[in-house]
């Protein structure tokens, strides 16, 4: 009897320290979850993806491959802007030669870094992802959003086509994967796949959960769900990194 009652006793041990185990995976995923695989397989166009086990590379010349006034009259992926918009000072777009490292198990940074003008980001056709500002880094303004083709994107200076928002062809509420952060999390459309809006995002624009690409809770960011200053464009990422950025070569 004594020897049943201590078997009991043990059974009931395990049976706590398994349970606080699960509890410890199901809210620390993070910095766990490689990534490697999904991006391999997402990236496309001029992106070239290369991994050496604990970072990846995505190299990409920056041009889209769909429809832009920015690619100028007479190119076969010529289409004009929407009603009201039009060219930037900068007409045309060039290629370029960019680099972004990521973490392959992306993780939560301790301090979280603002972004900054530039590249925060490559989308899955190797465009560069830009947040919500322009030179003088001062929000998008409604002249700026002038310039802005169907994908809510323009070229800058530098002739570096870039997208602010969400737009035709990369997401429109729905709920695809647009492409990756510097810091390896990945972003979204403004739904979940089980076609609700998120209601629980954090400061920094994401939450965690399961995707359609990422079968384990992976944290993951969202477009905005606010339509900017009434124009139908929803700014893809603003404000700071939730994880450790990479660098961005160009
Ligand atoms: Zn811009
Ligand atoms: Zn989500």
């Amino acid at each position: 009897m004594k020897k049943l009652n201590l078997l009991f006793l043990v059974i009931l041990q395990l049976g706590c320290s398994n349970s606080d185990s699960t509890v410890t995976n199901a809210t620390s995923t993070d910095g766990k979850i490689d990534i490697s695989t999904v991006v391999k397989a997402k990236y496309f166009n001029s992106a070239v993806v290369s991994t050496n086990g604990t970072s990846i590379s995505i190299k990409s010349n920056g041009l889209p491959e769909h429809k832009t006034p920015y690619w100028g009259v007479g190119n076969a992926l010529y289409e004009d802007f929407p009603t009201g918009y039009h060219a930037n000072v900068n007409t045309s777009m060039a290629a370029q030669n960019y680099t972004m490292t990521i973490p392959a198990k992306p993780s939560v940074a301790t301090t979280h870094e603002e972004t900054t003008l530039g590249a925060i980001g490559l989308a899955l056709n190797g465009v560069p992802i830009y947040n919500d500002r322009e030179g003088g880094n001062v929000p998008l303004d409604a002249l700026t959003i002038t310039t802005f083709d169907f994908s809510g994107a323009h070229p800058g200076p530098g002739k570096d086509y870039h997208y602010h928002t969400t737009g035709r062809y990369t997401t429109s509420d729905d709920a695809k994967l647009v492409g990756f952060l510097r810091d390896g999390f990945p972003i979204y459309g403004r739904k979940d796949n089980d076609g609700s809006y998120p209601s629980n995002l954090d400061a920094y624009g994401g939450h965690t959960g399961v995707t359609a690409d990422f079968s384990e809770a992976l944290y993951h960011y969202h477009a905005s769900n606010i339509n900017y200053l009434n124009t139908g464009y929803y700014v893809l990422k603003a404000g700071a990194y939730y994880g450790i950025k990479g660098p961005f070569t160009q």
